[in-house]
């Protein structure tokens, strides 16, 4: 995030620049299942969807972040209280493996989210234990693989999430993913997506949980090379900086008390 300088001018006057902004530390997780096993997925994504990932972040925001990967096969899932601690953003990718994930490790990253850290949920992250913990719903919604074209509309233009793109953009093979979605009103509807076989859906929504972000972006099934489309990319890195944790904020997870009043009151 980009912090305020003073720029001394005449006398009582401050005006206020932007310093460089500090770098943002990403960690892109990704279960790390499909591509070892099937091997049309290993074609498409031979390091793994989270080497996609790290090589997008690395391209488009280049020295403004630093990135990290982790996986469910690691010890904790790559997620160690260490590597939370210093996480500004986490995305998550996960598919066949949701309840592999260790609820040790959900609390520790829905704690993270609560106290500023940003999450970004991809694709089939709408029923992963985190998503659904953050949402309080099933994340449930209607699908169908056949490869049909897509096109995703941009309903907030001027969001940050949507820097550099039309009003539009289209993918020419993906899987559906139809209304309803179980999610609860999302803060900010960003994109909707319209398929070739006639559902829509809302395929951008952000909200606030505690002091965090959530972003959930519908793109990317694992047999389609859907994070290697320039505007899928482009949206990624744009939710990354959008994300990311605010700094300075006291707590508020800790805003639990029996407190005394501040002014006397009659009846007590
Ligand atoms: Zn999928």
């Amino acid at each position: 995030m980009a912090g305020l300088e003073p720029r001394g001018l005449a006398l009582g006057e401050t005006e206020y620049t932007t310093m460089d902004a500090p770098t943002l530390r990403v960690t892109i997780w990704n279960e790390y299942l499909h591509e070892k096993t099937n091997e049309a997925v290993k074609l498409i994504y031979p390091n793994g969807i989270h080497g996609a990932l790290a090589d997008a972040l690395t391209s488009q925001l280049g020295a403004d972040v630093t990135v990290r990967t982790a996986t469910l096969e690691q010890p904790e899932h790559g997620l160690t209280e260490a590597v939370l601690a210093e996480t500004d953003v986490l995305t998550w990718w996960g598919h066949k493996g949701h309840q592999r994930v260790s609820d040790e490790v959900v609390d520790r990253v829905q704690a993270s989210v609560l106290e500023g850290m940003g999450l970004i949920a991809l694709h089939s992250s709408h029923v992963s234990k985190i998503f659904t913990r953050l949402m309080g719903t099933s994340g449930g919604l209607k699908w169908r693989d056949v490869g049909e074209r897509e096109i995703i509309w941009c309903v907030k233009p001027g969001h940050p999430i949507t820097d550099g793109l039309g009003d539009h953009f289209e993918l020419a093979h993906a899987e559906m993913y139809g209304e309803m979605f179980d999610v609860p009103q999302p803060d900010e509807l960003v994109f909707i997506s319209w398929f070739e076989g006639g559902e829509v859906f809302r395929s951008g929504c952000c909200w606030r949980r505690g002091k965090g972000t959530v972003f959930y972006f519908r793109p990317g099934h694992e047999t389609y090379p859907i994070f290697y489309d320039a505007n899928v990319q482009r949206v990624i890195a744009n939710a990354v900086r959008y994300v990311a944790a605010p700094t300075g904020c006291p707590s508020i997870t800790s805003n639990c008390q029996n407190t005394e009043p501040l002014r006397p009151i009659a009846s007590a």
